[in-house]
């Protein structure tokens, strides 16, 4: 065999290789149910419940601001390509809606998670106006309901309902998942609600936007937010005044900030009043560094309830 014929005859071996190599990987099917979760809560609860059974992937990227975030059009398709798709409510997601019923998908399955959670209504006072709200539906009821644990018990009964009626082959392990994470919510309500019930002082101020209105309601916590339910709500001057006052008056040693926004008002205050700064997470989202770290709604939670502990002055149990 010469030089030139052995050449084309390793070319040939190798490109048979190469084409049988790239029709497997065209034809391999995607495996298991396919999930597709709007906001972190659900995505960490349903990969939870999917166990290895099913693939969840979370649409908002890491660290993207969650209230005024819409699908483009790549995460459109990914929606409907889905099994399953989950969001929160429409006055969290009111794009959410709108894109599905336009999506002609015989497959998919859409679970809006929040249907039997008891929304707060958010009054005026509360909100303290001034900033801008879009759309009718984002004004009057607080969005954050995954932070009433007693709520998130009732979201993880409904991405629980999606899956059965997805995959009912898998349903007696997706039961199973879903017991487990109840339990664990339910000892975390108690841990807050024990530890919290020790505090010296019951003010929960807050640089930011209108976030912990359940988790104040629950552990009975005076909640004073800077500015609206949506991240993207910006304070009055009037307001900002009103919170300096309101931390000097209070005797209070800590301003709480949140996680994945502009700490710079918060500093600004907390400077203007004398008062350290401490970390709350919402947990709408989270950054890369910690999706990459694997961290779960749980971790956030116990981060919070320690921050909470620190600035409210509570007594350890
Ligand atoms: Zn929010």
């Amino acid at each position: 065999m010469n030089i030139r014929i052995c050449v084309v005859v390793i070319c040939i071996v190798f490109c048979a290789l190469s084409l049988v190599g790239c029709k497997r990987a065209e034809v391999k099917p995607a495996a298991g149910l396919q999930v597709v979760t709007t906001l972190f809560p659900l995505y960490d609860f349903a990969r939870t419940i999917a166990g290895d059974k099913a693939q969840v992937t979370m649409l908002l990227p890491p660290g993207v601001e969650p209230h005024t975030f819409e699908p483009k059009p790549e995460e459109v398709i990914r929606i409907s390509r889905a099994g399953l798709f989950i969001y929160t409510s429409r006055y969290m997601e009111p794009w959410a809606e709108k894109i599905v019923s336009g999506i002609d998908s015989t497959a998919l399955r859409v679970i809006n998670a929040g249907e039997k959670v008891s929304y707060r209504a958010v009054a005026g006072k509360d909100v303290h106006e001034g900033g801008k709200e879009h759309g009718n539906d984002r004004k009057g009821m607080d969005p954050h309901i995954w932070l009433d644990f007693t709520n998130a018990s009732l979201i993880v009964d409904a991405i629980l309902d999606g899956f059965v009626a997805a995959d009912p082959g898998n349903s007696a392990l997706y039961r199973q998942n879903a017991e487990t994470l109840k339990a664990r919510l339910a000892a975390l309500d108690q841990r807050y609600r024990s530890s919290l019930s020790t505090c010296s002082t019951r003010k929960l101020l807050h640089g930011g936007h209108y976030t912990f209105g359940y988790l104040a309601g629950r552990y009975n916590l005076d909640y004073h937010a800077l500015s609206g339910i949506s991240s993207d709500s910006e304070p009055s001057a009037e307001r900002m005044i009103a919170l300096i006052r309101e931390i000097k008056s209070s005797g209070t040693t800590y301003l709480f900030a949140e996680e994945l926004l502009s700490p710079r008002l918060t500093e600004t205050l907390a400077q203007e009043a004398g008062v350290g700064i401490l970390m709350l997470h919402g947990a709408h989202n989270v950054s890369r560094d910690d999706l990459s770290r694997n961290v779960s709604f749980f971790d956030l939670m116990e981060r919070n309830l320690e921050q909470l502990q620190k600035g409210l002055s509570c007594r350890p149990k």
